[in-house]
């Protein structure tokens, strides 16, 4: 190849003998660098392929046999793709050093390696688009304050590096084995009432989340197991689903969804894995959020609510007890003679105690009881709606069951007293959040006074 003087760099000046499919192949790639310069293309066939395409182009065209005009002409490199001994024996002995003559093996290992770049171009392109999109999403991310604008930016994420019209988020609960929808885009408001649904074992969401990458679906009729009703219905066709999974297990899963059959390029999943863990860690980032705002309201040592979040629920229900003038009810408990049972059993075996008892009560009040670790050994279930009648009943039970738990060594119980004030909604004056306790304290002192294991009532 010639050194040129040029400031453009280096051009080659080719010139392709023979303009059948060969001859087009070739041209059709060259024409596509500014380093080659196409000097013109022969063929004795004015409706050859490669003539049609110079023709395009405005290339010169010889419907002759060119060889001849080579003497005069500047050319770097001819291609000889005729297929014809005899062209290729007279373009040698003309050539000595002026030209160098390639044949159709030459253009193919050619024709294979400009694929090859070009392959490599594009590939180049699109890993750099999603870069710019991870990036985006990353600094999105870390823009966002709120849970809601973390879970919207993963959606928005999701969809733009599918280049997908929809997409949902959901995060999983490991307390109760569930997952919770968190946000959706481009979909209907029925598919966001559909907003929590359980992991079965052997189900599709465990299928996903027992899967370590990225599952394509191009077109959900070749899918049956995709098929749900709320997927159908909202139109859905193609869909990805992304497994959000930590080191702790399953976080979540990402969808975006299409309401075409789409095609997915297999180089996409590289990208959906580098979304996938900036999603995690968002998700993850948030939840160690939460919780640290829930220990301010939790006692560590057993995770019920403390006495600082029962005063301020407990100012809330009151006012609402005299606004709407319902019943609202006090319970406070404390464990008997559990100076004993440290005495005995050691302090550790205390703690036991107390946690056990609190997962206990736990698993059997009404989701919407309030129950606090109101001291170390004293306990209050505040429960709106509940009758002084309905409170009883309610002290009895749990005092009972209670003392027949298995919560010490050798089949010892635990017994507790309890103490018992209700509102009616209607009292003189109004009572306030610490008058309320004090009364159901003075009632538990009588419980304890008179022998303990038993349910005391305030009476106004
Ligand atoms: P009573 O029936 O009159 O309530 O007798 P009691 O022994 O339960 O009452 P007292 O108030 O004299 O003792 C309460 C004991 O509870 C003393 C304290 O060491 C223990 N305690 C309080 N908090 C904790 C705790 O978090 N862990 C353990 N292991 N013990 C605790
Ligand atoms: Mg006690
Ligand atoms: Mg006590």
């Amino acid at each position: 190849m010639r050194p040129d003087e040029d400031t453009l760099g280096p051009m080659v000046q080719v010139f392709i003998i023979g303009a059948g499919d060969g001859g087009k192949a070739v041209l059709s790639r060259l024409i596509q660098f500014d380093w080659f310069q196409i000097m013109g293309v022969a063929d004795l066939n004015p409706e050859a392929p490669a003539i049609s395409l110079a023709r395009e182009q405005n290339i010169p065209i010889f419907l002759e046999d060119p060889v001849h005009l080579f003497e005069d002409m500047s050319i770097d490199l001819v291609f000889d793709l005729t297929g014809d001994a005899s062209v290729g024996r007279r373009l040698i002995q003309l050539s000595c050093d002026r030209f160098d003559v390639a044949t159709g093996e030459v253009a193919h290992v050619l024709w294979d390696v400009i694929r090859e770049l070009e392959d490599r171009e594009t590939g180049l392109k699109k890993k750099l688009g999603e870069n710019e999109i991870l990036l985006d999403i990353s600094l999105m991310l870390s823009r966002s304050e709120t849970p809601d604008e973390i879970f919207k930016a993963i959606v928005e994420g999701g969809m733009r590096m599918t280049n997908m019209p929809a997409g949902s988020l959901s995060v999983y609960n490991k307390h109760n084995n569930k997952l919770f929808l968190v946000a959706t885009k481009g979909l209907s408001s029925e598919f966001y009432q559909n907003a929590v649904y359980s992991v079965r074992p052997g189900g599709l969401t465990e299928h996903i989340l027992s899967n370590k990458d990225p599952i394509l679906v191009p077109d959900l009729a070749d899918f049956p197991s995709f098929n749900n009703p709320i997927i159908l219905k909202e139109g859905i066709r193609s869909l990805i689903a992304i497994p959000l999974i930590s080191d702790k297990g399953p976080v979540g899963i990402l969808y975006s969804d299409d309401f075409e059959p789409r095609r997915f390029e297999s180089t996409l999943i590289d990208g959906l894995r580098m979304l996938a863990t900036q999603a995690v860690i968002a998700i993850q980032k948030q939840q160690a959020f939460e919780q640290i705002k829930d220990l301010s309201v939790r006692d560590p040592l057993t995770g019920l609510y403390n006495r600082r979040y029962l005063n301020k629920v407990l100012s809330s229900e009151i006012e609402r007890s005299y606004r709407l003038n319902r019943p609202l009810s006090l319970l406070i408990f404390d464990v008997d003679k559990f100076k004993q049972v440290n005495d005995m059993y050691g302090h550790v075996m205390g703690d036991h105690v107390l946690q056990g008892l609190s997962k206990y009560l736990e698993s059997v009040l009404r989701p919407y009881d309030v129950l606090a670790r109101f001291g170390g050994e004293e306990f209050v279930i505040l429960m709106s709606e509940t009758t002084k009648e309905e409170a009883v009943a309610s002290a009895e039970r749990l005092r009972e069951v209670i003392s027949d738990l298995d919560l010490l060594p050798d089949r010892n119980k635990v017994t507790c007293s309890f103490g018992v004030c209700t509102l009616e909604g209607n009292e003189e004056g109004g009572v306030t959040p610490n008058e309320i306790i004090q009364f159901a304290d003075k009632a538990l002192y009588q419980a304890k006074h008179q022998g303990r294991n038993q349910v005391c009532v305030y009476k106004f």
